[in-house]
């Protein structure tokens, strides 16, 4: 199998000779989206990339004009050299891994994978793959979360002690994913919250695909998009940022580290599990990921940077 893989227009790859693009800002050739996130979607459609139907209308959202071939998770999709496979990555409503087979070989890329349980969507599949491409977002040594029944537990006490105290409550987070998330969390401990209007189009999509949010006008806990929270600053309310980066960064105000990502030793669980014979790192600590990887592991693995992005990293196998 010749292959050929690059960082700059998403990842581009060449797979005997055929043009594969994941997740690239103009989506040209044969072109796939692992999910909804704004980073990861194109703003200018050439060919229509193939997504899951939920990426799709997650997408439409902002994108009303957005245009796609749809995937079913698990449906294969056959192309002349190659066949393709859509896996549940665990990251939020309609994320996926693309997985593709040639006759004597595999490639996974993961798109943000999440390995521990999610509340709103399908937990991760993993799969054996020849070749990985890796997230890299949390991939620095010593990056690891807490238990994630426990930042939920801690959570909720956090809200209904502020609650007691006659605060009113604002919780951000990104408003894809991670506000539905935190919905489902305070939803399972009875507490219905209000929420912003850009949330709640998101979450209508949700609830379309059968997740169960449910949230009100009159309510002393609101939800809100995470770049809001720190500049709220009435002495009556109480503000905490829900985001894994919590563990990294001062976002100026109370906060927890409930991530939609994996943490550093997650993210070596898997690779384990996938059993690569070669790792590219992308988006994230890249450079630091591969040499762990490396090191820890013993399987060859290297950064896909930006600055990388002219050189094109060739092997055969
Ligand atoms: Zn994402």
């Amino acid at each position: 199998m010749d292959v050929k893989i690059s960082y700059g227009n998403g990842i581009g790859m060449k797979l005997n000779g055929e043009t594969i693009l994941f997740d690239p800002k103009v989506s040209d050739f044969i072109s796939f989206i692992s999910h909804a996130h704004f980073d990861h979607t194109p703003y200018e459609i050439i060919t229509k990339p193939y997504c899951t139907e939920e990426t799709f209308e997650l997408i439409k959202v902002r994108k009303p004009e957005f245009e796609a071939n749809l995937v079913k998770i698990g449906k294969h999709i056959n192309f002349d050299n190659f066949s393709v496979e859509f896996l549940s990555s665990g990251h939020m409503l309609g994320s996926a891994q693309i997985f593709i087979e040639t006759k004597n070989s595999s490639i996974l890329y993961t798109g943000d994978f999440k390995m521990s349980e999610s509340l709103t969507c399908e937990k991760i599949e993993i799969r054996n793959a020849d070749i990985l491409i890796l997230e890299s977002t949390f991939g620095f040594p010593g990056i690891n979360f807490p238990n994630l029944e426990n930042v939920r537990k801690e959570l909720i006490s956090w809200v209904e002690e502020q609650l007691k105290k006659g605060y009113l409550i604002n919780l951000g987070g990104y408003p894809i994913g991670k506000a539905q998330e935190i919905i489902a969390i305070l939803n399972k401990n009875k507490i219905l919250p209000r929420i912003s209007l850009s949330i709640k189009k998101y979450s209508e999509i949700y609830k379309k695909f059968g997740i169960k949010l449910k949230f009100e006008e009159n309510s002393n806990v609101s939800v809100k998009p995470i770049n809001v929270i720190s500049s709220i600053k009435s002495k009556n309310c109480k503000n905490c940022v829900l985001s894994g980066w919590t563990l990294l960064k001062d976002f100026g105000t109370f906060g927890l580290p409930l991530s939609d990502h994996s943490d550093f030793n997650q993210i070596l669980d898997f690779v384990q599990q996938v059993k690569p014979k070669k790792v590219y790192c992308v988006h994230g600590y890249t450079k630091e990921l591969a040499y762990a990887i490396e090191k820890k592991l013993k399987i060859p693995s290297y950064p896909l940077s930006r600055i990388q992005q002219k050189s094109l990293l060739e092997f055969k196998i």
